[in-house]
């Protein structure tokens, strides 16, 4: 279906069967999808991966001889990255943390932001501690519409925000890491939609030893147990092979980010702008993956914060 070009694909369900066919549908992505998302996946919004005439198509020989097991770059971006050889990609927030400190900045931490006012002068007031001339929020866009709320109009527009919290099991091992990082598993009996090994990212100083992570999707507003979901992977973890040897586990640590994936429901794009107008006509830019609401990676959450700095500098210089 995707060869014709005048195919618009009304769901994201639609785009994975009409763009990649019924086997690899059946077989991979609606599965995966189905696990990660936790939506029925024509209830969810196609224009956050499909766009007319953007994405390339799927290159036939490079599917086929992937599927024969001969290597093939694939994503070019995806194959080939720098990554910080110490430290994670922590190195990177330290680095530029470095930097406005001794560009003369005060950053305020451990402080949970609970209000936002506007002073008769027009600046903010935050938390009634904070008093500041700009406000550029990346706080999740519910978050911010909720305590900027006086009248409680806002309400409404915040419980749309939809969204996935996540669970991650860490696992140290004493056992090497295998020439693997990130693995997706579209099984729906296995919980966990990827494991990563962190240590192929980050080496452990003992090459005997290596650590992994598993992600586990759990809709808005869901009880999460950890305890019975840390245990339930690890068997899970044993099952397919990844742990050879309970006596090789070092510790375990599981912890849950509440934000985890944002979900583009069929109105994102309504609910989105709605909430980005309210924040615009009280003078507050938005932006990241919670203050703009996109399933964004680092790279691209770079990218947005850097386009909202070069727009702030052409605002101050033209007036
Ligand atoms: C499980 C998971 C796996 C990921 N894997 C990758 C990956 O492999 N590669 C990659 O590039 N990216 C990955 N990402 C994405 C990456 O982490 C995000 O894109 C990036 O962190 C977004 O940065 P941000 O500053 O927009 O938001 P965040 O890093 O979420 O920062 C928002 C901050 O606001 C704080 N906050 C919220 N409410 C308040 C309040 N009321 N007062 C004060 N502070 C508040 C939060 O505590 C948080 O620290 C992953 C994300 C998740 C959740």
């Amino acid at each position: 279906m995707a060869k014709n070009k005048d195919w618009k694909p009304e769901t994201f369900l639609d785009w994975i069967t009409g763009f990649f066919g019924d086997y690899m549908a059946d077989e991979y992505l609606i599965p995966y999808n189905k696990k990660i998302w936790k939506r029925p996946l024509e209830k969810m919004a196609v224009d956050w991966v499909f766009t007319p005439g953007r994405l390339p198509f799927p290159d036939l020989e490079a599917m086929i001889k992937s599927a024969a097991g001969i290597p093939n770059i694939g994503y070019e971006e995806q194959a080939h990255f720098y990554y910080p050889k110490r430290g994670g990609i922590q190195s990177l927030y330290n680095s530029l943390f470095d930097k406005v400190i001794s560009d003369g900045a005060e950053i305020v931490d451990n402080e949970r932001i609970t209000n936002i006012d506007r002073l008769s002068n027009g600046n903010f007031s935050i938390n009634g501690k904070i008093e500041a001339r700009n406000l550029v929020n990346t706080i999740p866009l519910p978050e911010i519409l909720s305590l900027m709320d006086k009248q409680g109009q806002n309400g409404n527009l915040a419980s749309k925000f939809d969204y996935n919290s996540v669970v991650i099991v860490g696992v140290a091992l004493n056992s090497k890491t295998p020439e693997q990082i990130a693995i997706y598993i579209p099984h729906p009996n296995i919980t966990f939609h990827r494991y990563t090994w962190m240590s192929s990212l980050i080496p452990p100083s003992d090459s005997n030893k290596s650590n992994l992570i598993a992600e586990i999707t759990v809709p808005k507003g869901e009880t999460i147990d950890p305890n019975r979901v840390e245990l339930e992977t690890m068997k899970k973890l044993a099952d397919i092979g990844v742990i050879e040897d309970e006596n090789d586990i070092i510790f375990t640590k599981t912890w849950v980010n509440k934000y985890g994936y944002p979900i583009y429901t069929l109105d994102h794009n309504y609910v989105r702008n709605e909430a980005m107008n309210i924040l615009k006509e009280n003078n507050i830019i938005s932006v990241g993956r919670w203050g703009s609401w996109h399933y964004w990676n680092t790279d691209m959450i770079y990218r947005a914060v850097s386009d909202v700095e070069r727009l702030e500098v052409d605002r101050r210089w033209n007036h």
